[in-house]
C-alpha cells in the first residue's frame, strides 16, 4: 500500500522584536533539525536595498519598481552552528549583518508595510516548504503565512527586558560598529527604535502584528530561551499525544 508522504511541519514563532523569537526560533531548528527561517531578514535585505539604491523607504511606486526588477532567491545553508539558515540572495548576493544596521532597523517598518512587497516575500516564505520541516519566525506567521499550522506561538515580554536584549544582540552590536558612522547605542534609543517600530508593526493596514486567536502566549520576560524553546516543545508533544 503506498502511504501519502506526511506534510511538512511548520512552527511558526511570531512575537515583538525583542521578544526573543530569534534565539528560541534558531534553538528549536537545532533542536529539531528543521530549517530556520528568519521572515524579518527578508524584510531587512530589500529594505537595504531600497536604501543602497538611495530610494525613499516611503517612495512605494519606485521600491516596488525595484521589487521588479530584483532577482530575489532563497537558499538554506548550514550556519557555525549546525542550524540550517535561510539566506536571501539579492541578484546572487547575500548582504549579511548589514541587514541588521540601525538605518536598516529605521527603514525596515515603512518598506514592509507595503502590500506589494508583503504579497511577494509570502509568497516566497509559502514556496519554503519544499525544503522541509521548518520553523518560521515573525509577525504574522500564524495569521497570514501559515495560518493552517496547529504549532503557534506568539512571544512577548517586558519593554524593559526586550530594550536590554536588543542592546546586548552581538549581530546589532557587530552591525552598528561596521556602519560607517556606527556610534555605540545607547539602551534609551534602542528602547525608543523599538517603541516606534512596535507602533508600526501593529498599526499598518495589512498584516499588522497580533496574535492568532489559537496561538499560545508565552511571556518570555523571565525565562531563557533554553525554558521558552523547551516549554514550546512540551506543548507540541503534549498536543500530538491528545
Ligand atoms: O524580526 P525583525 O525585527 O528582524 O523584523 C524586522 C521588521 O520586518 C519588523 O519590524 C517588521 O516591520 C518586518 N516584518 C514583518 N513581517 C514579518 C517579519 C518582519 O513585517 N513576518
Amino acid at each position: 500500500m503506498n502511504r501519502e508522504p506526511s506534510p511538512p511541519v511548520i512552527i511558526a514563532i511570531d512575537g515583538t522584536s525583542g521578544s526573543g523569537k530569534s534565539t528560541v526560533a534558531r534553538l528549536l531548528a537545532k533542536l529539531l533539525d528543521y530549517g530556520h527561517v528568519d521572515t524579518g531578514s527578508m524584510y531587512r535585505a530589500i529594505t537595504w536595498r531600497v536604501l543602497k539604491e538611495g530610494i525613499d523607504p516611503k517612495d512605494t511606486p519606485q521600491v516596488v519598481t525595484l521589487l521588479k526588477r530584483l532577482r530575489y532567491e532563497c537558499e538554506f545553508a548550514r550556519d557555525e552552528q549546525g542550524i540550517r539558515r535561510l539566506r536571501n540572495l539579492l541578484d546572487g548576493n547575500d548582504p549579511g549583518l548589514a541587514i541588521r544596521a540601525a538605518e536598516v532597523e529605521k527603514a525596515v517598518s515603512a518598506v514592509s508595510a507595503i502590500p506589494e512587497i508583503r504579497h511577494f516575500l509570502v509568497g516566497k516564505q509559502r514556496e519554503l516548504v519544499r525544503f522541509g520541516n521548518l520553523v518560521v519566525e515573525g509577525r504574522d506567521i500564524g495569521t497570514v503565512v501559515f495560518p493552517n499550522t496547529p504549532h503557534k506561538f506568539y512571544l512577548d515580554a517586558d519593554p524593559a527586558v526586550r530594550a536590554s536584549r536588543r542592546a546586548a544582540d552581538p549581530s546589532q552590536i557587530a552591525a552598528n560598529a561596521q556602519a560607517k558612522n556606527g556610534a555605540p547605542m545607547q539602551l534609551q534609543d534602542v528602547s525608543r527604535a523599538i517603541a516606534e517600530r512596535d507602533k508600526l508593526d501593529s498599526t499598518r493596514a495589512v498584516a499588522p502584528l497580533k496574535m492568532a486567536g489559537d496561538a499560545t502566549r508565552v511571556d518570555t520576560s523571565a525565562h531563557d530561551a533554553q525554558g521558552v524553546a523547551e516549554l514550546i516543545l512540551r506543548e507540541i508533544r503534549n498536543r500530538a499525544a491528545q
